[in-house]
């Protein structure tokens, strides 16, 4: 199945203050910082990269955090709702630790026969804690407050709103190799075999929906999964016959990236396994130093001094 789309890579999101980004993620949720680095187009902002011990494709949560950002809106031609899964029994222990930490809950419901926890971070973006029907075998990072009993496994899956779904489930079904597999109401449920997780693709079809606002709080882009840049351009021809645009291939110097928006107005990306986040730093440092990309290190005392100060807690 190595030619296939093998569900998600990575989510990427807009943040405000990166020290309120980084706490949340990493302190309230319990994820590893697997990359600390900063954006390509603008080297005076950060990019966090989140995720389990390696930053494994399907667990990774990225953010641009720009400071003073004003307020994105939800709408339609985003991806409006992140799943994460975590263990059974997990979800009690959440909401006890979300309102001990302040952190904006709802209440537990259910979806296609799951449990779930939906609730928003700092800047308002809308997150999930799921408890998928299948027992999810990756391991989640584990942290002083968070142990293996609670911590997040990476996603479950990631919901996009759409006026109309039609267009971009035929790129799921009949570009990426995804199928319809339930549908709740207005909520159509479109999985991938190739892999056990992070296989799923809600969507959420809202005729009368307003357009999404993209900035803090709202995702800025999903990224799909192949496993390495030959099956990457292979992907790259399929989606230029289908008479849709696409980017050549970028390198990220932790994937390469390829660009397109989707008929439904979300921006998508396909992203390589290689060469991964161990590239310039081990396993067991990972986040720990600031890396930059190979242009920008000629003026990394310029842009270390222009950066905010993290502090870790
Ligand atoms: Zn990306």
């Amino acid at each position: 199945m190595n030619d296939s789309i093998l569900g998600l890579h990575h989510i990427t999101a807009i943040a405000n203050n990166a020290q309120r980004n980084y706490d949340f993620y990493t302190h309230v949720l319990g994820l590893r910082l697997v990359k600390k680095t900063v954006n390509f187009d603008d080297p005076s902002t950060y990019h966090f990269y989140y995720g389990n011990e390696g930053g494994t494709p399907g667990t990774i949560l990225t953010f641009f955090p720009w400071e003073g950002i004003g307020s994105g809106r939800n709408g339609t031609g985003m991806a409006t709702e992140i799943g994460y899964s975590v263990p059974a029994d997990s979800l009690d222990n959440w909401l006890g630790r979300f309102k001990e930490l302040g952190v904006g809950a709802g209440e537990l419901a259910e979806r296609f026969g799951e449990q779930y926890l939906p609730f928003t971070d700092p800047d308002g973006l809308a997150i999930a804690l799921i408890v998928p029907k299948q027992l999810d075998k990756r391991k989640g990072w584990e942290t002083e407050a968070i142990k293996e009993d609670m911590a997040l496994r990476g996603f479950h899956t990631v919901t996009l709103t759409l006026q109309k779904i039609e267009a971009t489930a035929k790129v799921l079904t009949d570009i990426f190799g995804y199928r319809l597999v339930a549908q709740e109401g207005n909520r159509y449920r479109f999985q991938t075999d190739a892999v056990p997780e992070a296989a799923l693709v809600d969507l959420l079809e809202e005729p009368e929906g307003r357009v999404g606002r993209n900035a803090a709080g709202t995702n800025h882009h999903v990224a799909f999964r192949v496993a390495n840049d030959a099956v990457q351009m292979e992907f790259r021809e399929k989606i230029l016959e289908s008479g849709l645009q696409i980017t050549p291939k970028i390198d990220r110097d932790y994937f390469f990236s390829l660009y397109f928006r989707e008929p439904g107005g979300v921006l998508f990306e396909i992203a390589t396994d290689n060469p991964g986040f161990t590239v310039d730093e081990p396993l067991d440092e990972l986040g720990t130093h600031l890396k930059l990309p190979r242009q920008y290190e000629g003026s990394r005392a310029k842009i270390e001094k222009a950066l905010p100060v993290l502090k870790s807690l």
